[in-house]
């Protein structure tokens, strides 16, 4: 069969395109290297009769309503809202750090003096990166903002990333920042449902098209050769002039000839209980790893739709450095973004630019900190910049 495109990865990045140019009566090859499709949003029901995430706990939230338009015609939903306890000073308290968690974690006139300064400052319902509320000099909001500082991120982001909040991009402690509300979830998207039979079943959906094949268990490279000089891509060892869309490492493409590019990896330990677990979805540990090595626990059985089971399924996440030669911790979750590093990824993308077919997609080849919705939207957008061409 001659194909018109060539997609390398079944993660978000990689169906949703390949969903696309084939609704187009385009012949798309997809190259996995995995065994299953679903990138890192692959689930399964285990022997607990529990939906387990095998790369860790996914839940779709977005305010773009072009994603869940485009999602819902490969999966019904149901309602789900997320919620996250963290362990500070010994208790259970609502994660992002809230109105609540300060009436939990302090005695009642500290906590109401806190609050009403917390909203006359910022206003009700409003969002305050904890790097910005340390900015504050108002002495009472500069001595909160340091228990949280300590209590919440200091030590989950030390685990986490193996550097202190200051450290790493903003953005990314700014993903959870300190809300002055009472709304406890975790998420405040418009939009936040789960697909009804899972995500993998969403992705076998989006996947069934006569014009699609899947090369499982192949490496890229098995098939696809990059010559750096002609600057020409060989499918089969013939020249393919088609589109390639890669969503793979960019500097495993290039055989990390201009270094590597930095990642953090994480392992998920997961035990089966009788009964339940925990009170909600997940509970964070944004303790001293000498206290908690891991950074947070999920129980799955909370994201279900029916989630009346006898037994219960957590998985306990850790941290580790990121190796792709290691056993434990080889698999690239998070970017590890730096100035330094944008410099040495542009030169990477450089590289790319150089084949006139190859373009790069998702959270690995565009080195981005990309929640789901994000990357649907961009291969959209990816696929309607291509599309005529
Ligand atoms: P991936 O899902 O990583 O897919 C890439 C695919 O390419 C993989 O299947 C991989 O095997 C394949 N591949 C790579 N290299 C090669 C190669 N050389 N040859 C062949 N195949 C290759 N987002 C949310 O919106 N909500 C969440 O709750 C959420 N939770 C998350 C939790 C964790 C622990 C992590 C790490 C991320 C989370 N995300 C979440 C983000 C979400 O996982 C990403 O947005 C999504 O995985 C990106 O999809 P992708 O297709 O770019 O990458
Ligand atoms: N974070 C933290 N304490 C928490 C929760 C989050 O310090 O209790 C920081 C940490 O640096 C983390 C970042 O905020 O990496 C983003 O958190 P999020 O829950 O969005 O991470 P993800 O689910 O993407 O791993």
């Amino acid at each position: 069969m001659k194909y018109d495109v060539v997609v390398v990865g079944a993660g978000f990045a990689g169906s949703v395109i390949a969903n696309r140019f084939a609704s187009d009566n385009k012949r798309v090859l997809i190259i996995e290297k995995r065994s299953q499709i679903g990138g890192n949003m692959y689930d399964f029901i285990d022997e607990s009769n529990v939906r387990y995430h095998k790369y860790g706990p996914h839940i779709f939230h977005t305010s773009n309503k072009k994603v869940v338009d485009f999602l819902s015609n490969y999966t019904k939903w149901y309602k789900y809202e997320h919620r996250v306890l963290g362990k500070v000073c010994d208790k259970l308290v609502p994660i992002p750090f809230n109105l609540t968690s300060i009436e939990e974690v302090f005695e009642n006139d500290k906590a109401n003096k806190l609050k009403s300064l917390l909203i006359e400052t910022y206003g009700m319902e409003t969002k305050v990166p904890i790097l910005e509320l340390r900015k504050n000099e108002n002495s009472e909001i500069k001595e909160l903002a340091e228990f949280i500082y300590e209590n919440v991120f200091k030590y989950y982001t030390m685990k986490q990333w193996g550097l202190s909040p200051e450290e790493i991009d903003p953005a990314v402690t700014g993903r959870v920042p300190v809300h002055i509300s009472y709304d406890d979830r975790y998420f405040q998207d418009e939009y936040q449902q789960m697909p009804k039979d899972g995500f993998t079943s969403l992705f076998e959906n989006l996947l069934a098209s006569k014009n699609i094949e899947i090369l499982l268990e192949t490496e890229c490279k098995d098939v696809l050769k990059f010559d750096t000089e002609k600057n020409k891509i060989y499918l089969n060892d013939e020249e393919f002039s088609g589109k390639v869309i890669y969503t793979g490492a960019i500097d495993e493409l290039f055989d990390y000839t201009l270094g590597e590019l930095p990642y953090r990896s994480l392992e998920f330990v997961s035990e089966s209980h009788k009964g339940t677990y925990q009170k909600c979805g997940t509970v964070n540990y944004p303790t001293p790893s000498d206290e908690n090595e891991y950074t947070r626990i999920t129980e799955y059985k909370h994201l279900m739709e029916d989630d009346n089971l006898n037994m219960t399924t957590i998985a306990i996440e850790y941290p580790y450095p990121y190796n792709r030669n290691s056993k434990k911790g080889n698999i690239p979750y998070y970017p590890i973004f730096t100035k330094e590093i944008e410099e040495k990824y542009k030169e990477y993308v450089k590289l790319s630019d150089n084949f006139k077919n190859l373009y790069l997609l998702g959270r690995l080849a565009e080195f981005r900190y990309y929640n789901m919705d994000a990357i649907v939207d961009a291969a959209l957008n990816l696929y309607e910049k291509l599309k005529g061409l």
